[in-house]
This record gives C-alpha cells, sequence and structure tokens, in this order.
C-alpha cells in the first residue's frame, strides 16, 4: 500500500498523501458545488482564485518581492521553456536594439536603413551563452541552437571538458567565456539526471550595485522550493511542477516586470521576418500568458489547484518558509551521503562532492566490482523492502535517489540503513 513505499521517483515524484487527498474530493465535488475542480470553467471566479492564491504563497514562501516578477503559469513542461527562454529573451534583446538604433538613427529614419543597421547587429553581437552542466541544460543549449542557428549560441562552459566526457563537475567560473552583454546567461540550478547542483549563485554573474548585469536564465524544475533562492539575481527562472511543487501539467516561469509591457513589447512579427530571427508561438509569448492571468487558453487548474495546495501545505509546515525546508533537506542529503561514503568499497557517488545536489543523489554499486548484476540486485531488494524509484536515468545508468520534499525524514533514514545493511552484507 501507499504507506509501505517511500517512493524516490525522479519526477513524477511522490505528492503529500493528505494532498492527494483533499485533491481527490475536490475532484467530484469542489467546496460543495455539486461540480468537480476539473469541471469548472478556468474563467470561473474560483478558478481566478485558486491561480492567485497559488501565485501569493509561490511569492510568500520564496520570499521574493511579487511586485518586481510575473509568475506565469504554463503548459509545455520544463522542455517548453528552453524554447520559450530563447524566443522571448531574443525578442528583449531585438527591442532593446531597436529602441537604441531609432535613437542613433533619429526618429525619421528610412525603415529599410534601421532593418539594416539592426540586421548587422544581430550578426555581430546577439549572443546566448550556456553554462553547460548536464543532460538538461545541453538539451537547453541545443533547443537554442536549433532555433536559431550555431552562429549565435555561445557553449561559454561544457562541464564534459574537464572530466573526461561525462558530467559530474562544475568548471570555474573564471574559465567561462561569457558574452558582451548576452541577450541572456543560462544555467540549470540542478541536473536531475547527472546529480549535480549548483552549491550557490555563481557570483561571476551577480548583479552589479545598480542592479544593471547580465540577464541570467535559470531552470530550476527540480530544486525550487527546497532552498532559498536569491531571485531578483535573475531576469527568469522557470521549473516545471511535478517534482516539488504538484503534479505533471503545469509549468511556472517567474519573470522580471521590465521584460514585460509596458517596459518591454516584443517586436513585430514583420520586424523579426526581416531580421531572420524566430517569433514564438503565441502559447509561449510571455507577453501574452501575463497579460491574461496565464488564461490566454485552457489551463489545467486541477494542476493549479495540487501546486496550491502543496504550497500551502509548506507554508503550514514551515513557519518560517523555504528556510525551514531547506534545513530539512539539507539533513535527509546528508544522512544518505554520510551511509555511502562510510562504505567506499561498495559505493561510488557519481558527481564531484563540491557540486553534488541535495535533490537527485547519483551513486554507483560497486561491490565486487560488477556493477551492473550488484545494481539489479540492489534494486531488487530495497524495492522488496518499499524502497522504490531508485533507478537512475536510462542516459546514464546506476542509482538515483531522488530526495524531494516530499520524502519525510524518516524515508531518507529508512534508505540510509539500507545502504548500509546492504553494505555489510
Ligand atoms: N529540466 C530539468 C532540470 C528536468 O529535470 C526536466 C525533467 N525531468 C526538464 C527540464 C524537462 O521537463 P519536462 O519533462 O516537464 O519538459
Amino acid at each position: 500500500t501507499r504507506s509501505d513505499i517511500t517512493h524516490f521517483g525522479a519526477g513524477p515524484a511522490a505528492l503529500p498523501t493528505d494532498v492527494l487527498q483533499t485533491a481527490a474530493q475536490a475532484l467530484l465535488d469542489f467546496n460543495g458545488t455539486g461540480l468537480g475542480i476539473a469541471e469548472h470553467s478556468h474563467r470561473s471566479e474560483l478558478a481566478t482564485n485558486i491561480i492567485n492564491e497559488a501565485k501569493a504563497d509561490l511569492a510568500s514562501y520564496l520570499d521574493f518581492p511579487a511586485s518586481d516578477y510575473e509568475i506565469l503559469l504554463m503548459q509545455a513542461g520544463g522542455t517548453g521553456e528552453f524554447s520559450a527562454a530563447v524566443y522571448n529573451l531574443v525578442g528583449a534583446w531585438v527591442v532593446r536594439q531597436h529602441a537604441a538604433v531609432l535613437s542613433e538613427l533619429g526618429s525619421g529614419a528610412d525603415e529599410a536603413a534601421v532593418v539594416a543597421v539592426l540586421r548587422e547587429r544581430a550578426e555581430k553581437g546577439l549572443k546566448l551563452d550556456y553554462i553547460v552542466t548536464g543532460g538538461w541544460s545541453l538539451k537547453a543549449y541545443q533547443e537554442a541552437v536549433r532555433l536559431l542557428g550555431p552562429e549565435y549560441v555561445n557553449l561559454a562552459a561544457d562541464a564534459r571538458t574537464i572530466n573526461d566526457g561525462k558530467f559530474g563537475k562544475i568548471p570555474d567560473q573564471s574559465t567561462w567565456k561569457l558574452s558582451k552583454d548576452a541577450a541572456l546567461v543560462y544555467f540549470c540550478d540542478n541536473e536531475t539526471v547527472d546529480g549535480v547542483e549548483f552549491p550557490e549563485f555563481p557570483a561571476v554573474l551577480a548583479p552589479n550595485a545598480d542592479g544593471t548585469g547580465p540577464i541570467v536564465v535559470a531552470d530550476m524544475s527540480s530544486n525550487i522550493l527546497s532552498r532559498r533562492v536569491p531571485v531578483s539575481n535573475y531576469s527568469l527562472l522557470f521549473f516545471g511542477a511535478q517534482k516539488n511543487l504538484g503534479c505533471t501539467g503545469v509549468t511556472v516561469a517567474v519573470i522580471k516586470k521590465s521584460f514585460l509591457p509596458p517596459t518591454t513589447t516584443q517586436p513585430s512579427p514583420a520586424l523579426m521576418r526581416k531580421l531572420g530571427l524566430p517569433i514564438p508561438p503565441i502559447m509561449l509569448q510571455y507577453e501574452i500568458i501575463a497579460k491574461n492571468n496565464s488564461l490566454y487558453n485552457t489551463l489545467s487548474i486541477f494542476d493549479v489547484y495540487i501546486a496550491g495546495q502543496v504550497l500551502k501545505k509548506l507554508l503550514k509546515t514551515y513557519p518560517n518558509k523555504v528556510d525551514g525546508q531547506q534545513a530539512v533537506s539539507e539533513k535527509k542529503a546528508n544522512i544518505i551521503y554520510s551511509a555511502l561514503e562510510a562504505h567506499p568499497e561498495v559505493y561510488r557517488i557519481v558527481p564531484d562532492k563540491a557540486v553534488r545536489s541535495r535533490m537527485n543523489i547519483c551513486f554507483r554499486v560497486t561491490k565486487n566490482g560488477n556493477t551492473d548484476d550488484t545494481e539489479k540486485a540492489f534494486l531488487k531488494e530495497a524495492t522488496s523492502l518499499g524502497l522504490t524509484g531508485l533507478k537512475g536515468h536510462r542516459s546514464v545508468g546506476g542509482i538515483r535517489a531522488s530526495n524531494y520534499n516530499s520524502i519525510p525524514l524518516e524515508g531518507a533514514e529508512k534508505l540510509a540503513k539500507f545502504i548500509e545493511a546492504y553494505a555489510k552484507a
């Protein structure tokens, strides 16, 4: 049964049982309306309230000023955000350059002349920087290349070059080849497949004292809500819900309001076509989603409801909000890593100690040197004890324990005990 199992899957992750019980009832009959939450109109007042409460609770829990950021509830997953980040921030780059060119050439300038100058600027100066530290930032980088062409995309750092072609380290920031005035600098805060997490915000990307600085974008799909985030350092951060926030189906983008109207209005499709640059599908245009409070089209209010319930539970559990969860996340990760470190003859932790993830604990079982069979045996025994979802990602193999927020302290302790017992057996 559900209570016998601790599920360490990487996503979809386990959800708190009480949240699911509440949601199950809401699916049948929401607040005595006789209609389930998935049946009510997304344009109803109750749907709007669910959206607004979830947004306010997210800002409160993460402790960032809702006045400076817009929270968008989107639908194309983390993968959709790989594309959305490119489209929207290239658009914002064009808007900035367009304004600069108009002021240089004078407002009476011939349109063809403006386009010619802009085109030249794009060819010389439009760059998107990617820090690749694992499979997901690699995918985001590849999507940027696919949408724009390689000439616009700069692989500013590739962790594989310092680790025999494999992920598991983060190159020293002094070696990152950052472009001047990049349209964005992208990194993935926690690499779910490779178990690599940035220990803190990369200092080299910090804003200047006057608030100017690089346009930083981060994928926080697999570690959001588990530690304090210096939100004001980011222009955009995004995350799929299905690890720490809720169930699959809703994706959150938190974007600085200065990238939205009235400050920034996306360039016209006609101008982008003249420049040979892509325009976003309407569902990925942040401006459109923001203008409509995430209801440009039919949003799954059920998914937003679950996310909202998870946030309410977190806020209730931790009076000091995300800091409370952060302490627990660290404690759980330490318990599991300590058990692994106690038996170096049996376990090899995959990433470097300095960058290992609190959320996705990746290791190999090397007992008797026979990794494949040993890992199969390890997984089988773990499953028989109710420790499930421990198989590593198909691209890298090994074992991965995903230590998301819904794993209780006792769950982490149970896994650590098993790790120890297996080593000694
Ligand atoms: N980024 C990260 C860090 C992820 O872990 C994942 C999915 N596991 C994705 C992006 C892709 O998310 P989705 O499947 O929602 O597109």
